[in-house]
């Protein structure tokens, strides 16, 4: 019998009183794991009230003080790196090398709100009239949540956890339900980076245990990263109840190819973002424009590059793709990928039915480039979030911005040229909330927010850097007379 995870509540492992489970399995074996408990509401009310009980002295405690946690989580974090990655390959599926990569950037964050005690200062002005000081202060809001997606299992909580809890927050976190055993690891973590009880908790569970967290009163702002559905669900769902929401949702990420790029660098770097992580990236590349005459060099370039990507098994050395995450994920990819042949498109590289020897459970869709895409079909539409690219062929630069900027999503969009005035003019016109000029995933560093427009996000505020320092606090502006003082000096 695989293990049941257990929540995280008051500093204390508790076993669920579910009723109800999800399998956890490795999707390039089929192999059981774990199973997931879809814990109660009562489970979210336990979690919800450890953390209010906990605030009043958190927010209490000296930002230099909260820190120390922090910094020690760091190092918890970087002591058993390869172990976390190990567990990340395991229950998601991608490589060892990108999973490091996702633990890296998780620890990015946890260094940046190390500098809390400068990021929540606030704003003073004397003399905003004669006599009277004006000034504005940073407070903590109260219990968070953060719900989570499967695709980082390690990386996506750390875009809001560690600036909440440094800024005097409560914190409960609800991880996907597919990918349960990195969290669980990070909280044996955080259990001995001493922070008190109650201040951080998890709850795992799928929808009921979601919308448990969205309605409870004790939780005062929620973050969410999901499909565009969902997001648009949790914010309207939690914004009705006066909550603060930043709901983050799925993506349809373009690239223009110039016929003055440098075709080398744009096929592998285009390769990586496409294929990377088995196209189950929020920043993968799935569509490619080429403009004019980059089409026939480009399309044989990456054709070749897709069709001798190596797909396997994530810790075994030489792979550079591992599976989808789950036999219906692959069934509905491959299904996708037959809508676009039916559609009119071309199979260039075909990633379907194909088995990797030994591994003959997983859920492997190997590289797939399908080419003359109809305008308004569904490979161009549809979020497929698997290793699919779609090729698109046109005359101008402006055709390629039109249907960018007609898309439902806008996570992100690239392009690859050697002409500074078409990148300038790229970067302005594009309405998409992250921007790469030779880049593929042009994934934001910790101190800059995860920007997304249109479908792709639901909010004002991101994640990450300043803009969650403004999330995970609330202003508050004095205006100070002191009669004595003011008489005696006019
Ligand atoms: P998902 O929307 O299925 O699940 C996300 C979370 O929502 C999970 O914790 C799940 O338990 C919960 N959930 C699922 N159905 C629910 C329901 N009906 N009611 C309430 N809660 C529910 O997403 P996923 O498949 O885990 O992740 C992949 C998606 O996430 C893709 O669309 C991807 O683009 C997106 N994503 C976006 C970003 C970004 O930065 N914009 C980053 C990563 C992933």
């Amino acid at each position: 019998m695989p293990e049941t995870i257990l929540n995280y509540i008051n500093g204390q492992w508790r076993a669920s009183a579910a009723t109800e489970f999800v399998e956890v399995t490795n999707p390039a074996t089929g192999e059981r794991l774990a199973r997931t408990p879809l814990s109660p509401p009562s489970e979210v009310d336990a979690a919800a009230r450890a953390a209010a009980a906990a605030f009043p002295a958190w927010r209490a405690t000296p930002a230099g003080d909260r820190i120390q946690p922090m910094f020690k989580l760091k190092f918890l974090l970087e002591e058993h790196f390869d172990d976390l990655a190990r567990i990340i390959t395991l229950e998601n599926g991608k490589t060892f090398g990108e999973a490091q990569g996702e633990m890296r950037r998780a620890i990015e964050n946890v260094e940046v709100a190390c500098g809390i005690p400068m990021m929540m200062q606030g704003d003073v002005l004397e003399d905003v009239a004669r006599g009277i000081d004006e000034y504005m202060i940073r407070q903590p809001v109260g219990v968070c949540a953060t719900i989570a997606p499967f695709n980082f299992p390690g990386m996506i909580p750390f875009w809001f956890l560690p600036y909440a809890l440094a800024c005097g927050n409560t914190y409960v976190v609800k991880p996907s339900e597919r990918v349960p055993l990195t969290m669980k690891k990070i909280f044996e973590l955080l259990a001995q980076a001493g922070f008190p009880p109650g201040v951080v908790n998890m709850v795992n569970g799928g929808a009921e245990t979601t919308n448990a967290v969205l309605d409870h009163p004790l939780i005062k702002a929620i973050t969410f990263v999901g499909s565009t559905n969902i997001a648009r669900h949790v914010y309207a769902r939690a914004s009705a109840h006066g909550k603060r929401v930043q709901a983050q949702g799925g993506a349809k990420n373009p690239t223009i190819i110039l016929p003055d790029a440098d075709l080398d660098m744009a096929t592998k770097i285009v390769a990586d973002s496409a294929f990377g992580c088995a196209g189950q990236r929020c920043l993968a590349t799935s569509l490619v424009f080429t403009v004019g005459e980059a089409r026939k060099s480009f399309t044989e370039a990456i054709t070749d590059a897709a069709a001798s990507r190596v797909t396997g098994f994530g810790l075994n050395s030489g792979v550079q793709m591992g599976p989808v995450i789950s036999p219906a994920s692959k069934t509905r990819i491959e299904a996708l990928i037959e809508k676009g042949v039916q559609e009119g498109a071309q199979a260039l590289v075909d990633g379907r039915g194909k088995q990797v020897t030994g591994y003959e459970g997983g859920s492997f869709v190997h590289p797939t480039v399908l080419s003359g895409l109809q305008p308004q079909g569904e490979i161009i539409c549809t979020e497929i979030f698997g290793p699919v690219l779609g090729l698109v062929h046109l005359n101008t630069v402006e055709e390629a911005l039109a249907l960018i900027n007609g898309g439902q999503y806008g996570n992100m969009a690239c392009l690859f040229t050697s002409s500074g005035a078409a990148a300038r003019q790229f970067r302005s016109e594009a309405e998409v909330g992250n921007v790469g000029i030779n880049i593929g995933v042009a994934a934001p560093m910790a101190y800059f927010p995860f920007s997304g427009w249109k479908d792709s996000f639901f909010g004002i505020l991101h994640g990450q850097g300043k803009h969650a320092v403004e999330f995970f606090t609330q202003t508050k502006v004095i205006v100070e007379r002191w009669p004595q003082e003011w008489s005696r000096q006019f």
